[in-house]
């Protein structure tokens, strides 16, 4: 009998997860509101809201392990999930990165740096809050916020009123820091407790949306081995399997962290070509119980997000040893349409493939 993955939300982290376990002969199936990109590529699925709890216990009860692709899901829903099978990662891990108030406290308690914050409550202190985080302050709400969505920029004290209402949702203040880089460090922990991390990440942003990341990243010895260091020891109070994603800013006061994603994330999307196991597949390993594989690169990688529309097929192709991962989605402004990368035995290789490559984006 086969192994079965259950696999929630049905977008490209979904579709390319369900890719890597059809490779190793694992059956996915996927839960999701509607068909998408994960959806297109497996034989079962299930199509439901994520409040359903019958459909899910019913959905998990059809396979070995449950998992998520999305953080935007009722952490009920994998409580009813759980009814049916194991489901990582832990609801603990998916309920604390869902709240940016509650994340930062637990990266905080965790030993890990963040940007200096406060919560932004009805009853708003607001010299209490110029002293903690000051201006610009950044607002961003608690829930619900991705690629840059839910944030304000406010520059005084007199903007906070008509920022917090425009977002009029609970919310938290954060110092505008000086981002020297954006980074990520990609983390995969087993059933078994074995923690692998990948090569640090480069990433670059544009209106809120990754556009570019390059591994490996150089980053100092020390600050990398403090981070292995700390955020295994956060795997572990998650009780984590899986992939976990760091956010992290590089200041001129050392780095902070960002935010986390409890899932593949797409500042690993190099790893499919560019390390020996991808982040999708030591995923599905570690969710299925299945020994980890080996995180190292291959050399120096660069992804290339395809945002909004898609230049011709053919046209990427050309480009010599671009790997091309489309996800079947309709051309919208700011969406993610697919990706691109290139590998090369040396950085500067990479930059020319990267220049070609970028000649073809809008
Ligand atoms: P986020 O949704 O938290 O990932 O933020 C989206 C982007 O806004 C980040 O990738 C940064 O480029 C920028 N950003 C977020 N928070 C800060 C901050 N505290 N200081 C400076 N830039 C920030």
């Amino acid at each position: 009998v086969s192994l079965r993955l259950g696999i929630l939300g049905n977008g490209q982290l979904g579709r390319m997860l369900a890719v890597c376990a059809h490779q190793l002969g694992i059956e996915p199936r996927v839960f999701g509101k509607a068909s998408g990109p994960a959806t297109d590529v497996t034989r079962a699925s299930t199509l439901a809201p994520f409040d359903d709890e019958a459909a899910l216990e019913a959905f998990a009860a059809g396979v070995d392990a449950v998992t998520y692709e999305l953080e935007q899901l009722p952490v009920l829903a994998l409580a009813a999930a759980a009814r049916g099978a194991p489901v990582f990662p832990s609801a603990l891990a998916l309920a604390t990165t869902q709240d940016r108030l509650l994340e930062k406290r637990f990266l905080l308690g965790q030993g890990l740096a963040v940007a200096p914050f406060a919560p932004l409550e009805e009853a708003c202190d607001e010299a209490a809050l110029a002293h903690d985080v000051g201006f610009p302050c950044l607002l961003k709400t608690r829930q619900g916020g991705y690629d840059g969505k839910g944030q304000r920029l406010v520059a005084s004290a007199a903007e906070l009123g008509a920022a917090r209402r425009a977002l009029g949702v609970p919310c938290v203040a954060e110092r505008v820091v000086q981002l020297e880089r954006e980074l990520s460090l990609l983390a995969v922990r087993g059933r078994d407790g074995e923690v692998a991390f990948y090569d640090p990440v480069e990433n670059q942003h544009e209106g809120g949306i990754l556009r570019v990341s390059r591994a490996p990243a150089v980053i100092d010895e020390s600050t990398l081995e403090a981070l292995h260091r700390q955020v295994g020891e956060l795997l572990e109070a998650f009780g984590y399997v899986g992939v976990l994603a760091v956010e992290l800013f590089e200041t001129p006061a050392g780095v902070l962290v960002n935010e986390l994603a409890p899932r593949v994330h797409n500042s690993g999307h190099w790893t499919l070509e560019g390390a020996v196991t991808s982040q999708f597949e030591n995923h599905v390993r570690a969710v299925m119980g299945l020994p980890l594989g080996r995180t190292a690169s291959r050399g120096h990688s660069a992804m290339v997000n395809l945002v909004g529309s898609l230049p011709p097929l053919a046209a990427l192709l050309a480009v010599p040893g671009a790997a091309v991962h489309l996800y079947g989605k309709s051309p919208a402004p700011g969406r993610k349409l697919g990706h691109v990368t290139l590998c090369a035995e040396a950085p500067l290789a990479l930059e020319e493939g990267l220049l070609r490559l970028q000649a073809l984006l809008p």
